[in-house]
């Protein structure tokens, strides 16, 4: 996707703090960070949202790369918060599945 910046991204054409890297997936630091830690998961290819997703192991990777990099960023055992938002209502921005990593600090509940 030409004009997508998770794309950009992900072929290093826009920069990014990347922590993880491999497998067809790729972490890094959100630009707006919402917490201590606040990384974003993505696959390197363009799937545009959750809805999109038509290989349901690619979610389980996802998951599981997620999960890694929060343990690599030191908030495994205190604990994170994965989140997917997804179209308008879910509060999706950017057209490119990602999942959020937050930790470092206590979330809450309801979120906003
Ligand atoms: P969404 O609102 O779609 O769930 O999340 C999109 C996230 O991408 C936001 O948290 C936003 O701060 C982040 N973001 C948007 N543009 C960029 C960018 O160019 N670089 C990085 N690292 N994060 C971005
Ligand atoms: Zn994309």
């Amino acid at each position: 996707m030409a004009d997508c910046i998770f794309c950009k991204v992900a072929a290093g054409e826009i920069p990014a703090q990347v922590v993880r890297r491999g497998d067809g997936m790729l972490a890094f630091r959100d630009i707006h960070a919402q917490a201590p830690t606040h990384l974003l998961v993505i696959p390197t290819h363009h799937v545009a949202s959750l809805n999109d997703v038509t290989d349901a192991g690619l979610l389980g990777r996802l998951l599981a790369f997620a999960r890694d990099t929060a343990r690599e960023a030191g908030v495994g055992d205190r604990g994170y918060r994965v989140v997917v938002n997804t179209n308008p209502d879910g509060g999706q921005t950017v057209y490119h599945l990602h999942l959020h990593v937050l930790g470092g600090r206590p979330m809450e509940w309801p979120p906003g």
